[in-house]
């Protein structure tokens, strides 16, 4: 389905054969854009690469050429041309637009919003994106442009700034006289240079060489990809010539000085000798001048590359690790897929690394994805020492322009076999992956919410590995309800176990105490149970160290005023506030919003308000009443905003700076530390209240993980498990470590209730300032859809969080049995959904798709 860029393609009239492309624009727009092609830019368009193309009035957008029809009568009236060429070769590899294709098809989302999420910000400029110098951009990078400029030093200027071309001085030029800490939008910028084609490919080399930065909230310090070097002209390589030299510069010490030091190291980075000769500046440039020293530029890496430990090339697997890794790979004799399900600390990081190995040793590239930034250090580190530069790590915390330069140096032979990442890493051009493997494949985050995709990585990476011919590893303790059954009822996948930990280490022992009934003994009188005071009081004393788990971060989840019964609110919202007494604000944990704290209830004026509940601050209170001496650290998204806190709180625990760790389920995250001697789980209940058919799964599956983080080395370790519900079924299985007996029950109640994996949901939701037209539209659609799908739609509804940043929530559910084709299903919602919009009073309702929700 393609459109032309303004009016639609006439199908008789003045039509001239042109050449045409179609392409992907950044939009959430659905289908491909079709465009005029220049003769001049005709030779060097491919698939695959970027080009600049209008829409509307002054908007430009970089696109991605995803076909080129050819030559055909249209009329050139309604067709816009390509405004210009980015790239020569393709920067998406044909697999990765299938890839696109499939995603935009299966999460029912358009091809423009995957492109949204599949590039970083620096390969899609457009007209809003902001930039601005980059910031380490002075001194020695504006000596060498003021050198470049003035073209009369005969020094080689600096490899990024060797191809300056004129529109590129425009464009510094400009850059440059916005104040420092300002940005310009793209389109400010072209506005302030007044010059018409090849700007934004020019900017584009800017940025990839890192002289111009794409403003970003998280950014880390940049480092400039080459650096200024120096070394004595070839005239100076002999002992003669250099004994005369420094005879002739007797009285001019300093430079003397420098020669000698260039005798003595054959070349010095210019910041290095500025470092130790401080006001060395005119020297040099007089030994520059004379033709002594030379400049020459070293291409600095700005990726973080690892080195290899020799000891850790290669892991000498145990007999069971040995058995699971023989079963694996005869798992993909039949199949693309296997499930390894090993307990914590099994050693699976140890099996995927020989799995690495061999892959590599195969010529076949990698891909190890984690769900989030919390995994990422510990396995950096671990993958690095064996691995080394064969290792790239691609994540979203990273400045863009690393990103920008991972995926570039992926298209050359230089690209990197193995990588590293989280989600978004799917979507680097690989030229030949053989094998991927999911770790922690249960985990929730590798599920993209807000915006679309909607996709989930596990999910995705399947079919990424299916379109390249690789294999796919997926593996956790706890496997997900869906992956265990694809792989041990319905065979999709291989099923590979691995049931004894590293070294005999004993699964730990896990204690139930009842706080409903230590309650009504008076025994609660902290969060602690006299069992975990005891276990936790133990640990210290003989240095070792405890994790608690509370799996709410903020103080106390709710204020309450006593008299009344008044509890604060977001306004924007439909959520009770969260204390934060560390920043003493009210939080809305759905906006972000804060609020002061007020004394006096609003309401009825009287000082009475209180807090209800327990949050990660009040236990990191109690633990420093309870236990003085213990050293605490506190793991929630509160204190782990940049990345560099949240390595130091782990480094910390790890080396045994800290001795208590406490954390929501940031700490239940497949962390692998060596004393820990007691887990507690503060607050098992609370993981159920979740209304969300999965609570039951994912509360077994934190309980699970978080206690394998007890005992890894050495000793058995403690987990005690607050609940005030103790002989539920799960606590059991919990506490017998029986995953087994967890997933039969889901299974029966999820047959019986139609859930996943017997049905497949698609959840539907619409968003709308005003509340009537949103539950109006909700019915509407669901009008709508009734016909097709009568008892397999449900709703609409208003969702347990019925109203988020001002706007009304509805949601509806759509149960799709199995053997309903559902390309057919998506043809009929987003049927159902223009018919909608077309309607006048619903035309500014957002209605999005939600497919296989967690
Ligand atoms: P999992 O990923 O299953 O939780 P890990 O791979 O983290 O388990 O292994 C747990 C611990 O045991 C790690 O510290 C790891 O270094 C160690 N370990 C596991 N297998 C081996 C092995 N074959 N040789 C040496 N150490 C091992
Ligand atoms: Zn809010
Ligand atoms: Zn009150």
């Amino acid at each position: 389905m393609s459109k032309s860029a303004s009016t639609s393609i006439p199908a008789t009239g003045s039509c001239v054969p042109v050449d045409t492309v179609d392409v992907v624009l950044p939009l959430a727009v659905p289908g491909a854009f079709t465009y005029q092609l220049p003769a001049e830019l005709a030779e060097q368009v491919v698939v695959g690469s970027r080009v600049v193309v209008p829409l509307g009035k002054r908007k430009y957008y970089t696109a991605i050429v995803i076909r080129r029809p050819g030559t055909f009568p249209v009329d050139t009236e309604g067709l816009k041309p390509v405004a210009d060429l980015v790239d020569a070769a393709p920067l998406i590899l044909p697999r990765q637009l299938d890839f696109w294709r499939w995603m935009a098809n299966y999460y029912m989302c358009t091809p423009g919003e995957v492109m949204k999420a599949a590039l970083p910000s620096g390969l899609k400029l457009e007209s809003e994106t902001r930039v601005s110098l980059a910031e380490e951009f002075t001194e020695e990078d504006e000596e060498a442009l003021a050198d470049a400029i003035s073209k009369d030093e005969e020094d080689a200027p600096s490899a990024a700034l060797q191809t300056l071309t004129p529109r590129q001085h425009i464009l510094l030029q400009a850059l440059r006289a916005v104040p420092a800490g300002k940005s310009l939008t793209i389109d400010e910028l072209l506005k302030k240079c007044k010059a018409e084609t090849g700007l934004l490919p020019a900017l584009r080399r800017l940025i990839e060489d890192g002289v111009v930065q794409v403003s970003e909230r998280l950014s880390r310090a940049y480092r400039p990809r080459t650096a200024s070097h120096l070394r004595l002209a070839p005239d100076y390589q002999s002992e003669a010539a250099q004994h005369a030299l420094l005879d002739a510069l007797k009285r001019s010490p300093r430079q003397a000085e420098i020669v000698m030091a260039l005798i003595a190291e054959p070349q010095l980075a210019r910041a290095e000798v500025r470092r130790r000769w401080p006001g060395s500046e005119s020297a040099l440039a007089t030994l520059r001048r004379k033709g002594v020293v030379d400049t020459f530029e070293v291409a600095v890496d700005r990726l973080t590359t690892h080195t290899a430990d020799p000891a850790a090339a290669r892991p000498v697997l145990n007999a069971a690790q040995q058995t699971a890794h023989d079963a694996i790979l005869r798992e993909w004799e039949e199949k693309d897929v296997c499930l390894l399900h090993g307990v914590t600390s099994s050693g699976k990081t140890e099996i995927y690394t020989s799995l690495i190995r061999r892959t590599l040793d195969a010529g076949r590239q990698v891909l190890y994805l984690v769900p989030e930034i919390a995994l990422t250090t510990q396995i950096t580190t671990r993958l690095g020492r064996v691995f080394g530069s064969d290792m790239g790590v691609y994540h979203s915390k990273f400045p863009d322009v690393e990103r920008v330069e991972l995926w570039q140096r992926q298209l050359t032979s230089r690209a990197f076999p193995l990588i590293l990442g989280v989600r978004s890493s799917l979507f680097l051009p690989f030229s030949n992956l053989g094998l991927v493997i999911v770790d922690e494949e249960h985990e929730t985050s590798y599920k993209q919410q807000d915006p679309a995709p909607r996709y989930n990585a596990r999910d995705a990476a399947i079919v990424l590995a299916r379109l390249c011919g690789a294999k796919v590893l997926l593996g956790t303790a706890t496997p997900a309800v869906e992956s265990y059954y694809n792989a041990t009822v319905s065979h999709k996948y291989g099923y590979v176990a691995l049931t004894e930990r590293f070294g005999g280490v004993q699964l730990p022992q896990i204690f139930v105490e009842d706080v409903k009934e230590l309650r009504r003994k008076k025994q609660m009188t902290t969060p602690f149970s006299p069992r975990l005071t005891q276990e936790i009081n133990h640990a210290l004393a003989e240095g070792e160290q405890a994790i608690l788990f509370q799996n709410r971060r903020g103080y106390a989840p709710v204020l309450e005023c006593r008299k009344c019964g008044w509890t604060p609110r977001c306004t924007a919202c439909d959520v009770p506030l969260t204390y934060h007494r560390q920043a003493s604000r009210l939080v809305c944990h759905y906006c972000g919003a804060s609020y002061p704290v007020p004394t006096l209830c609003p309401n009825c004026e009287e000082p009475s308000l209180h807090a209800v509940g327990i949050g990660t601050e009040k236990i990191e209170e109690s633990v420093a009443s309870c236990f003085p001496a213990a050293r605490v650290a506190r793991m929630d998204l509160d204190t782990t905003r940049t990345r560099s806190a949240y390595e130091q709180i782990i480094r910390d625990f790890q080396t045994g700076q800290t001795d208590v760790l406490i954390g929501t389920q940031m700490v239940t995250k497949g962390l692998d530390f060596d004393r820990v001697r007691v887990v507690g789980i503060l607050n098992a209940d609370q993981m159920l209240s979740v209304p969300n058919f999965r609570a039951y799964e994912r509360a077994f599956q934190m309980m699970a993980q978080v206690a394998g983080r007890a005992g890894r080395r050495g000793r058995q370790g403690i987990v005690v498990l607050q609940t005030r519900q103790p002989d539920i079924p799960l606590v059991h299985q919990v506490v017998a470590h029986d995953y087994a007996a967890m997933f039969a029950q889901q299974l029966r109640e999820r047959e019986a209730f139609r859930y996943p994996p017997f049905v497949r949901l698609i959840d539907i939701y619409l968003k709308h300032r005003d509340e009537s037209t949103c539950a109006a539209a909700a019915e509407a659609f669901a009008a709508l859809l009734h016909p097709h799908f009568a008892d397999a739609l449900l709703g609409p509804d208003s969702p347990a969080v019925s109203r988020v940043q001002y706007l009304h929530i509805r949601k509806l559910v759509l149960k799709v049995a199995l053997d309903l084709p559902i390309q057919g299903v998506r043809r009929t919602l987003l049927a159902a959904r223009r018919a909608l919009i077309a309607r006048p009073a619903y035309r500014s309702v957002n209605l999005f798709f939600d497919v296989d929700p967690l």
